[in-house]
């Protein structure tokens, strides 16, 4: 009988809350994560999306234990590596090699006075990933390569590149400890439009020669849709929704889910312009003070009495699709 695909990565209703001072012995805390569940298949890549400030970056820092997680559990490649009830925090350093990060801002996440060939280097010397000083070099060059630029780039300073360029410095140094696992946390918002599809590109090539498995986090669901075999989406800390992207496009079942899917332009101009886009009242709500119940309650058309008294838990509706709505229970 066949098993399935392998699930790389499983996280059990992870939590991050940060801790804020409110006046005097008093600690109040950002509900930055909520108990979010799912799991990630061995080379597939899982999007996630969301307004700016739902927790999905988050999320992905603390996946990584770059943040360490207030509760839940995280699985990596069937190992559990971080168990808050069972009192089990692995040490990180041998999965740093597995686990890597892509981040959002790659001028910001370069150091200005190390070279090209440092940074990237900087990886293969924390791990001993080489022999000698010609071998290092060697790796340096071969990785610069992989990411489209060259080894007459190693000697330059992150200054010197433009957007583009940096953050193909970013990925060579994520790929140069040789990882199985990549959060990339909005790689592509902070590029010009005429770039991010080239930097898209490349993270899938990559992805099939190296046999990547992504966490692909972003707030624009049309980049998503493109790169994603599923979709997650996030709202105020919560995984709302859940599905194979082509279902999730295509069938919405979150109120949250379908007004983020009409507000996504369509190919056909004339459907375009025929079809409704909704609009939701209000702004997002701290995560300081979150609403009660269903966090969505706030800003749904189609909130009731329960939406406000209890949370709705995420479950299964259809094969592979998952939603947190009280008014799909009993569906
Ligand atoms: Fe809307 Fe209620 Fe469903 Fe939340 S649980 S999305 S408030 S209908």
């Amino acid at each position: 009988m066949s098993e399935g695909p392998k699930k790389l990565v499983e996280v059990e209703r992870l939590r991050k809350y940060f801790p804020v001072k409110s006046g005097f012995m008093k600690t109040n805390y950002v509900q930055a994560v909520q108990d979010v569940s799912l799991h990630i298949f061995e080379g597939e890549t899982l999007g996630l999306v969301g307004e700016s400030g739902c927790g999905k970056t988050t999320f992905g820092r603390t996946l990584l234990r770059l943040y360490e997680p207030t509760s839940g559990k995280i699985i990596y490649d069937g190992k559990t590596i971080f168990d808050k009830e069972a009192g089990i925090s692995e040490d990180m350093l041998p999965y740093r090699r597995k686990m890597q990060l892509i981040f959002q801002d790659p001028s910001a996440s370069l150091d200005p006075r190390m070279t090209v060939g440092e940074i990237v280097g900087e990886a293969l010397d924390i791990h001993k990933l080489y022999q000698g000083k010609q071998e290092r070099q060697d790796r340096i060059n071969e990785l610069l390569t992989e990411v489209g630029l060259n080894s007459e780039h190693s000697n330059r300073f992150p200054h010197e590149f433009s957007g583009g360029q940096q953050q193909r410095i970013g990925i060579a140094r994520a790929l140069a400890v040789e990882p199985e696992f990549i959060v990339c946390d909005e790689p592509i918002s902070a590029l010009d439009v005429s770039i991010q599809s080239q930097v898209i590109n490349m993270l899938e090539d990559l992805q099939e020669q190296k046999k990547l498995t992504y966490l692909f986090i972003a707030h624009d669901l049309s980049v998503v849709r493109h790169i994603s075999s599923r979709i997650g989406v996030m709202y105020l800390g919560c995984l709302v929704e859940l599905a194979e992207s082509y279902e999730l496009c295509a069938h919405p079942i979150h109120p949250y889910a379908q007004t983020l899917l009409s507000a996504v332009p369509l190919t056909d101009p004339e459907k375009n312009r025929s079809r409704k886009r909704i609009l939701l009242e209000g702004d997002i709500p701290s995560p300081l003070n979150p609403p009660s119940g269903c966090r969505f309650h706030t800003r749904c058309p189609y909130a009731t009495a329960k939406c406000s008294e209890s949370m709705p838990e995420l479950k299964e509706y259809s094969p592979g699709h998952y939603a947190a709505c009280h008014m799909l229970e009993g569906k």
